[in-house]
C-alpha cells in the first residue's frame, strides 16, 4: 500500500492538557508512522500511513480532542513519506513561551474520581489527586513556560513512582505537572480556632454544625451543613451577610436534582470541567432551611465537588454544603493560612489546611442558562486565562475595566486575556489585588501593553490608574464599551445597533447612562435612544434604597400628585423624607438626571411590595424577578421621535403600575407585566431604529440582561422581527465583560489620532 505523509499544526490550548500523549494512543491505533513535538506555536505532528488511515487519523485529532485541549487551529500540508519506523513523542524545542496558552484549573476528572475511591489504588482518599486531564493549572502557576518547577508544586519533588508516571508517554499522567501521590505530594490538616492540630478530617465536625474553613483551590470556603438551619444562621450571623443568598455544593448530580430541577444543559455545565457554580430553580419542598440559605429568591446557587479534597468533605449524611468565598465584607478571598486563621478565627470553629500555596486567587465563576445558552456572571475558576478571540488583530493593550464586579484585560494578536473576576474596586483589598495580579498576568501571558484604554469615568479607580501609566491612553465611554465587547464577544465586525441596559454608566454629558440604544462599531457610536431621564436624588442612597428610587419617580412623573401616591404606595419612606426628596428634585440639589434601566428595576420591585432595600447589589432587581410569572400583557409606554436621541417615556407604564396597585394585582402578575414591557418595548425601539439605520445586527449587554426573565421574554418578541441578536458568549453581560469592548475600542480610536 502506498504511503504518504501529512504534516499537522495544532494551536490553542494544548500543552499540558495530555495532547501529545493521546495523539501516539491514537497513532498506535491507526497504525500511523511518524513524530510528535511540543514547539512555541503549538503541537506538530508528523504523520505516516495509507491515505485512509491518514484521514481517518486528521479526522479524529479534531472531532476528540483531549478533553481540555482548545483547538483554535488545524492545518495539515500533504508532504512525501519518509518511512519512520515507529511513532515517537520527540523532546520539546525549547519552548519561546509566547505561543503556549495556560490552561485554567480543570475539576476533578472520573478517571481521578475513580481512584480516589479505590481503596486499592494508592491515591485512594489523596486530596490533591490530579492528572492531565483535571487538577489545579491557574491558581498554582507562577511564571511561563507551564512547567513544575514554574508553579507552587515546586516544593513537592515527585517520589520516584509519580516520576515514572510523568515521564511514561503512555500514562495518563505524561507531563502532568502537578502530580502528586501521598507520599509526595502536599497534606491536608485539620485545625481548631486557635491553630491547634485535631485529629480528623472535618467531615464530623460538618456533620455536628460547626463551621469550618476550607482551603480549597483558589482560596478558602467556608462551609458547613445546608440542611442545618442553626449552623447556617451561625454562619450568616458570624459573617454579618444577612441577605446574599450562599451558594451550596452538593455531593453529586442526583443530590442536585432531589434539590432543584435540572435541565439537561444545566447538568452538563455542572459536570462541566469548568464546573462553575450554577444558578438553578429551587424544589420548594426540599426541605433546606431557606431563609436561611437564601432568603428572598427563587433559586440556589450549586456546584458540584471540584477537586478530590472538596469531594471528600461529604461523608455519612452530609450530601449538601454552604460553600461561600470566606472573605470579610467583599474584600478578596483569603488564600494564605495564616491570614485565614487571624481573619477567620471569630467565624469558623475549625480549618482544614493544606500546604499548597495559591498564587494566584480565584474565585468561583457563576453561571446561569437561559434558554439552552451559558450566561456568565461572574467569570473566574476554570475560565481564566482563556482567552477570548479577537476578530481582528490588536496591538498590545492593557484595559483597565470599570469599577464594580472588575476585571481587566491584555492582548496579544488577536486574543484579548481577562483577568479573573477581582470584585468591587472601592474596597482597598480588591483594588490592591488589582493592582498585584496586574504584573503576574503580563508575566503569563507574555504582554508589555503599548495601549491604555479605561473608563470615560474620571472618579472610577480603574481610571485614575490609567491616568498614572505613561502610555497612550483611550478614555472610553462606559456602554460603547459594552456593546464593542458583546460584539468581540461574538466575532463581529462593522456596525451594529446596541441596546445596552445596567445600573450605572457615566455619560458624554454628565448624567448616568444605563438604558440605552446605541448604534455603533469600535471606533464610535451614535446615541440614537434612551429612557428619559429621571433625577437620581443622593446617588448612593437611592442605589441602596430602591424605595426612594420609586419616590422620584412618582414625584417627576406625576409633580405633586406624585408626593400623595409615593405615600400611599411606598410605606418604607417616611412622609418627611418625601417632602425632602421633593425638594431636592426641584432644587436639582444632589441629584444626578439618569437614564438607567437597573434603577427602573429596584423602583418598581420596591413599588410592587417587594424589596425596598439593595443590601447586596442587585438585590430588588433579582428579588422581583424571582417573583414575576410569565405574561404576555404590558404596560402602555411612549417613545418620543421628536429629534435624536428619541425619549424612551414610561409615564403611561407608571400609570398602569398604579392602577394595578390600587386594584390589588398581586406583585406576581404586576412584575410580570412590567418585564413584558420592558422587553416588548426594546423590541419595538430596536425595529424602529433598524429600519432608520438599516443596521440589521443587535448586541445586547450590561448587567440587567442577567435577568433570565427578561432575556427569555426579550428572546420571543425579537424572533418575530427581522434582525439578528447576539447574547454575550464568553464574557459576563455586566461590567466583568467591559475591559474587553474597551481594548478594542482604544486600538481603532488610537489609530484614527496618528
Ligand atoms: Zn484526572
Ligand atoms: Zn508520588
Ligand atoms: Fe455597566
Amino acid at each position: 500500500m502506498e504511503k504518504a505523509a501529512r504534516e499537522i499544526w495544532i494551536e490553542g490550548v494544548v500543552q499540558g492538557v495530555g495532547f501529545r500523549p493521546h495523539v501516539y494512543r491514537l497513532a498506535q491505533e491507526l497504525q500511523i508512522k511518524g513524530w510528535v513535538l511540543n514547539s512555541s506555536e503549538g503541537v506538530k505532528i508528523w504523520a505516516e500511513g495509507t491515505a485512509e488511515q491518514l484521514a481517518e487519523f486528521t479526522r479524529t485529532l479534531q472531532s476528540e480532542p483531549p478533553r481540555l485541549a482548545r483547538i483554535t487551529r488545524f492545518t495539515a500540508t500533504e508532504r512525501p513519506a519518509r518511512h519512520y519506523p515507529d511513532f515517537s513523542i520527540t523532546h520539546s524545542h525549547a519552548t519561546d513561551k509566547k505561543d503556549v496558552l495556560i490552561s485554567p484549573d480543570v475539576a476533578i476528572c472520573e478517571d481521578c474520581r475513580r481512584e480516589i475511591f479505590d481503596p486499592a489504588d494508592r491515591r485512594f482518599a489523596y486530596r490533591f489527586t490530579n492528572c492531565t486531564n483535571c487538577g489545579p493549572r491557574f491558581t498554582i502557576i507562577k511564571d511561563v513556560p507551564y512547567d513544575r518547577v514554574n508553579t507552587t508544586m515546586r516544593e513537592f519533588p515527585m517520589c520516584p513512582v509519580c516520576q515514572a508516571e510523568y515521564e511514561d508517554p503512555g500514562n495518563r499522567r505524561f507531563h502532568a505537572q502537578p502530580n502528586a501521590c501521598p507520599r509526595c505530594g502536599p497534606q491536608i490538616t485539620l485545625v481548631d480556632s486557635r491553630g491547634v492540630p485535631q485529629p480528623g478530617e472535618g467531615q464530623a465536625e460538618l456533620a455536628a454544625g460547626r463551621i469550618l474553613a476550607v482551603k480549597g483551590l483558589g482560596g478558602f470556603h467556608l462551609v458547613c451543613n445546608a440542611r442545618d438551619d442553626e449552623a447556617v444562621r451561625r454562619l450568616r450571623q458570624r459573617k454579618r451577610r444577612e441577605y446574599k443568598p450562599f451558594a451550596v455544593m452538593c455531593r453529586d448530580l442526583d443530590t442536585v436534582k432531589y434539590f432543584c430541577r435540572v435541565a439537561p444543559a444545566e447538568a452538563d455545565l455542572l459536570t462541566s470541567p469548568m464546573a462553575p457554580i450554577v444558578i438553578l430553580e429551587r424544589r420548594e419542598d426540599a426541605g433546606l432551611p431557606i431563609s436561611e440559605l437564601c432568603p428572598g429568591v427563587t433559586t440556589l446557587g450549586v456546584m458540584l465537588p471540584y477537586t478530590p479534597l472538596h469531594q471528600y468533605l461529604f461523608a455519612g449524611d452530609l450530601d449538601i454544603l454552604v460553600m461561600t468565598s470566606a472573605n470579610i465584607s467583599d474584600e478578596p478571598l483569603i488564600t494564605d493560612n495564616q491570614e485565614a486563621l487571624a481573619k477567620l478565627a471569630g467565624i469558623a470553629d475549625y480549618f482544614l489546611l493544606h500546604n499548597r500555596e495559591i498564587f494566584n486567587r480565584c474565585d468561583d465563576s457563576l453561571a446561569a442558562v437561559v434558554d439552552g445558552q451559558t450566561l456568565l456572571y461572574r467569570r473566574a475558576r476554570g475560565y481564566v486565562p482563556l482567552p477570548v478571540r479577537l476578530p481582528l488583530e490588536i496591538q498590545p493593550t492593557l484595559a483597565c475595566g470599570g469599577e464594580l464586579k472588575h476585571t481587566f484585560c491584555l492582548t496579544r494578536g488577536d486574543l484579548a486575556f481577562l483577568s479573573q473576576h477581582l470584585g468591587d474596586l472601592n474596597h482597598l483589598g480588591n483594588y490592591q489585588q488589582f493592582l498585584a495580579s496586574l504584573p503576574r498576568f503580563k508575566q503569563m501571558v507574555d504582554v508589555e501593553p503599548r495601549l491604555v484604554a479605561h473608563d470615560l469615568h474620571p472618579e472610577y479607580l480603574s481610571s485614575k490608574f490609567a491616568r498614572t501609566i505613561d502610555l497612550p491612553r483611550v478614555a472610553v465611554q462606559h456602554h460603547h464599551a459594552h456593546l464593542a465587547s458583546c460584539m468581540a464577544d461574538n466575532g463581529l465586525t462593522g456596525s451594529c445597533l446596541g441596546v445596552i441596559a445596567d445600573g450605572t454608566g457615566y455619560g458624554t454629558d454628565g448624567a448616568v447612562w444605563g438604558g440605552e440604544f446605541l448604534a455603533g462599531d469600535y471606533a464610535g457610536f451614535e446615541r440614537l435612544a434612551h429612557f428619559r431621564y429621571v433625577p437620581l436624588p443622593g446617588g448612593e442612597a437611592a442605589i441602596r434604597r430602591p424605595a426612594r428610587m420609586a419616590a422620584a419617580y412618582l414625584l417627576t412623573l406625576f409633580g405633586p400628585e406624585g408626593g400623595g401616591l409615593a405615600a400611599r404606595f411606598l410605606p418604607e419612606v417616611a412622609e418627611e423624607e418625601i417632602g425632602l426628596i421633593a425638594r431636592q428634585i426641584n432644587q436639582k440639589f444632589n441629584t444626578f438626571p439618569t437614564s438607567s434601566l437597573g434603577r427602573l428595576f429596584d423602583a418598581v420591585s420596591a413599588l410592587a411590595g417587594v424589596a425596598a432595600h439593595n443590601h447586596y447589589e442587585g438585590q430588588a432587581a433579582m428579588e422581583l424577578e424571582g417573583q414575576s410569572i410569565w405574561t404576555e400583557q404590558e404596560y402602555e409606554f411612549g417613545i418620543d421621535t421628536g429629534e435624536r436621541p428619541y425619549q424612551i417615556d414610561i409615564a403611561p407604564t407608571w400609570a398602569g403600575l398604579i392602577r394595578d396597585l390600587a386594584e390589588g394585582v398581586p406583585p406576581a402578575l404586576i412584575g410580570g407585566r412590567f418585564h413584558w414591557t420592558v422587553a416588548s418595548l426594546i423590541a419595538r425601539t430596536v425595529k424602529m431604529l433598524a429600519r432608520e439605520t438599516g443596521l440589521d445586527r443587535v448586541v445586547f449587554s450590561g448587567g440587567v440582561f442577567q435577568n433570565r426573565l427578561l432575556v427569555m421574554m426579550l428572546k420571543k418578541v425579537l424572533a418575530e422581527l427581522d434582525v439578528r441578536v447576539y447574547w454575550h458568549q464568553a464574557v459576563p453581560p455586566n461590567d466583568g465583560g467591559l475591559s474587553l469592548g474597551q481594548a478594542l475600542i482604544a486600538n481603532e480610536v488610537i489609530k484614527q489620532c496618528v
